[in-house]
């Protein structure tokens, strides 16, 4: 390795995405948890109008996103008891960008550590070590997923270096399980000089926010995304929400011009149709439902319920995991191999129903 570069980087393994080249021609995505289906044609093209009739291609966006920020915090107030200012949002080139500025803020340059539980969302942990934070990660209940509360205090309390952030997701992910009451006390009660993140990408499929509590607690803040209900993926917008002298610094240590304005404008025309565009999760909650029972049901495997738009599971024997992966790509259908099983997503019906078929006869063959 070049000897400019740092060391740690060589092991360091970036977020796995997809390469096309070694697909079939007609795949069905199941392994991103994107929204089964693309924006109605009559939104796209109010989007095109909009590009061609008013936005300069040759400006700069607006680089403090306020409109967005306003439309945001309207939508995100109906679900909130008290109102959510503009000035407790921050938007981000997908969350993964907040996720990189809330490190920038808080834990580089050896000010601390970053907690994690296991299994969950990978780009905590990568990114912090692209930064060289260091990564503490704490096991899950292998029954539940929940948080093992004692093991993470432990970690806390012995602080080497101190935990400045500690990721947390509503719903997990790859898991799909809600936090218990228990998990959620636990929160409540962490010392403040933790910046507590609270992942809600998967909160229109979950109805399940804690953004009732930020004012209660200006140590948390809570993640969202444009790349799942609202199908917005391929324009890489998120958000933050949280106490306004927190956000304030999550601004600072960004790039200016961080979310070109079409992706802006896409966010924003989606919001307006929000109640169209969210009328369609109910399909894929029902859908789910389905293939859980589906799962459920088959005596090689274990699932676990999921209130997100994914189901986990695994093989009763593990080494079919990978198989079963290389399986179902050769026929069409991608799927996530992770901790230890398969993360799937709910597609469309047909989607769904190609997958259960093709897990049924290599089910069938072992
Ligand atoms: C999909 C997902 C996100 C969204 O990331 P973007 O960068 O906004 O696309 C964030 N957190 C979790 C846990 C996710 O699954």
């Amino acid at each position: 390795m070049a000897t400019f570069l740092r060391p740690e980087l060589s092991n360091l393994r970036a977020y796995s995405t997809l390469t096309s080249d070694s697909l079939p021609p007609e795949v069905d995505s199941l392994d991103t948890n994107e929204f089964p289906w693309d924006l109605p044609i009559a939104l796209k093209e109010r989007l095109a109008q909009q590009y061609v009739s008013t936005l300069a291609s040759h400006r700069y966006p607006d680089s403090h996103h306020w409109p967005l920020r306003q439309a945001i915090a309207r939508y995100v107030s109906e679900h909130s008891p008290t109102a959510i200012s503009p000035h407790q949002i921050a938007v981000g080139n997908g969350s993964d960008e907040l996720i990189r500025s809330i490190l920038l803020a808080t834990a580089i340059g050896g000010y601390g550590s970053i907690l994690v539980a296991e299994p969950t969302f990978s780009m905590y942990g990568i990114l912090a070590q692209t930064l060289g934070i260091p990564v503490q990660r704490s096991p899950r209940d292998p029954d539940t997923f929940a948080v093992q509360i004692a093991e993470a205090d432990t970690l806390i309390a012995q602080g080497d270096p101190p935990v400045r952030v500690l990721f947390m997701l509503q719903p997990n992910s790859p898991t799909g399980n809600p936090l218990t009451t228990a998990e959620v006390d636990w929160l409540r009660q962490l010392p403040e000089d933790i910046l507590v993140v609270i992942d809600e990408a998967y909160f229109e499929f979950s109805g399940k926010t804690l953004v009732g509590e930020l004012a209660a607690h200006p140590n948390w803040l809570i993640l969202r995304t444009f790349s799942k209900a609202f199908r917005l993926a391929a324009h890489r917008v998120g958000y933050a929400i949280g106490n306004p002298e927190v956000i304030a610094v999550l601004e600072k240590v960004r790039l200016p011009y961080n979310l070109p304005t079409f992706s802006q404008v896409a966010a924003e025309v989606a919001l307006e149709h929000r109640q169209e565009l969210l009328a369609e999760v109910p399909t894929v909650l029902a859908e789910r439902e389905r293939l859980y029972e589906r799962l459920q049901a088959c005596p090689q495997l274990r699932v676990w319920p999921s209130v997100a738009n994914f189901l986990f599971f695994r093989l009763q024997e593990p080494q079919h995991t990978q198989p079963l992966c290389d399986t179902l790509r050769r026929e069409g259908t991608l799927v996530r191999a992770i901790a230890g099983g398969i993360r799937v997503t709910i597609g469309t019906p047909a989607e769904t129903e190609r997958f259960w078929q093709r897990l049924q006869a290599f089910l069938n063959q072992l």
